[in-house]
């Protein structure tokens, strides 16, 4: 589902208002009949000017009219979400025009956007629901018989979790981005010009980058905390050049190839001049480039409380994940084996640590929403699992856990498959759109 701005500039004023009536509709009604529109919209011109902003809504995508309905209706589409969410973020001057998309998650759509002075920032779509939708039945008819728009609900409430948990990650000095701003189902914030873990190849401490990260995943737990998808794809690294310092960790990064990097580089072309290609032959020429990796994290929808009643197994996978990692890639194993989560566990909110899980409900996502939340993303990765099932039976390899975990990132990375198959979409990037005359 591309974010698709050229539409934007043709809205009318009075075609905002419907838009918005359609979203405020859709609170209550999975298919908002005709007439509320037009009594929410409360145009001057009456029904004529609603039925003319109708259609043009209607045929830019915005809003559509539900299959089978029993009565005159339409219901929001996720373009129609979007350019509201895109609307406010102007409004509020965090967001003046938008770039490419640079990824394709899951459970999310990665955007370049720019404020007013050029300064680049990240605009992360959430749309869950989005695998879970196309591929298990049973979750469609799920969703599908509840209140309306639940797609709209559960894509908000990851954003709502994730913004909060960036916020007061932020407040604890934790490496994440900078929280911008949220509306709806997406948050705008800080662009992290690093390449994610994964394209790291080459670490000449592994050791250290292993201690940082394990140190990080310990850090989370006093602050009540596990980050739940603690992953390569989930830690970008920075680097900083410096001069050599044995005993500092450092990395050559090796080059990432098209395919990996097409995407990114494509957006961030200063930070693919900033990674030095580690040819063999070159580093024999020219000394090789020392940096400090930092690593930052992001991606924050799943994580979940030290005191949740599936915590140990949540910790245990984000500290094996990384350990599996670093003997794949690195070939490094540590030495000592954990750490465990019971030791964790009797670490957290000591010496003064701030119970951020506890912080972040009290900022009003409350237990309900979380529930909500952890229920449908539970649903996705089964819904993923189900996928990535269904290819191997058409003669895929037998993979390890890891091997199918990457292979299936491999094809978010490059694009949504599935998803530019439906919808007949092109990957050619977007041009950029300014935002201003809307
Ligand atoms: P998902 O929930 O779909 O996995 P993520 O938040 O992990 O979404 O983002 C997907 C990818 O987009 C990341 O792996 C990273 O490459 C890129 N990305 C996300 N946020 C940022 C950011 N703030 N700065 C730079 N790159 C980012
Ligand atoms: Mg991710």
């Amino acid at each position: 589902m591309k974010l698709d701005t050229r539409v934007m500039r043709y809205l009318t004023g009075e075609d905002w208002r419907v838009l918005t009536a359609v979203e405020m509709g859709s609170k209550n009604h999975e298919n908002v009949p005709t007439p509320l529109i037009e009594k929410l919209s409360r145009l001057k011109g009456g029904a004529s000017g609603v039925h003319k902003s109708i259609s043009a809504l209607a045929k830019a995508g915005l809003i559509a009219k539900l299959k089978d309905a029993k009565y005159d209706g339409y219901r929001l589409t996720y373009g129609g979400l979007d350019y509201l969410a895109l609307h406010t973020h102007s409004a509020r001057k965090e967001v003046y025009s938008v770039g490419s998309r640079v990824g394709v998650g899951k459970e999310s759509d990665i955007v370049i956007v720019a404020d007013e002075t050029g300064t680049q920032r990240i605009l992360k779509i959430h749309r869950l629901g989005r695998i879970s939708f196309r591929t298990v039945k049973s979750n469609r008819d799920y969703l599908k018989n509840r209140a309306g728009g639940s797609w709209m609900y559960l894509s908000r409430l990851a954003a709502m979790k994730e913004y909060a948990f960036m916020v007061a990650l932020k407040e604890e000095g934790f490496p994440v981005p900078d929280p911008i701003s949220q509306s709806r189902h997406t948050i705008v914030m800080s662009l992290v010009d690093a390449p994610p873990l994964r394209q790291i190849y080459n670490v000449q401490e592994p050791a250290s980058l292993y201690a940082e990260l394990i140190a990080l995943i310990l850090r989370l737990a006093r602050h009540g905390l596990i980050h739940g998808d603690f992953n390569e794809f989930n830690i970008l690294i920075k680097e900083d050049k410096v001069t050599t310092y044995p005993t500092t960790a450092t990395a050559t990064i090796t080059r990432p190839d098209a395919d990996d990097a097409a995407e990114t580089s494509s957006t961030t072309p200063s930070k693919t001049s900033q990674i030095p290609t580690s040819d063999d032959n070159d580093s024999q020429q020219q000394p090789q480039t020392d940096i400090i990796l930092t690593p930052v994290l992001i991606d924050f929808p799943q994580m979940v409380s030290m005191d949740h009643q599936n915590a140990e197994f949540y910790f245990d996978r984000d500290v094996a994940c990384i350990k599996r990692f670093f003997q794949k890639r690195f070939h490094f194993t540590a030495t000592q084996p954990g750490p465990f989560y019971k030791d964790a566990k009797r670490s957290v909110g000591r010496d003064g640590f701030k119970r951020l899980d506890a912080s972040v409900e009290a900022s009003g996502f409350t237990k309900k929403m979380a529930k909500d939340l952890e229920k449908a993303i539970l649903e996705q990765q089964q819904a993923a699992a189900a996928k990535k099932a269904d290819k191997g039976d058409f003669g895929d390899d037998a993979e390890s856990d890891l091997d199918a975990q990457s292979d299936d990132e491999e094809d978010d990375d490059g694009d949504d498959d599935d998803d530019e198959n439906d919808d007949g979409e092109d990957q050619e990037l977007q041009e950029e759109q300014n935002l201003a005359d809307i």
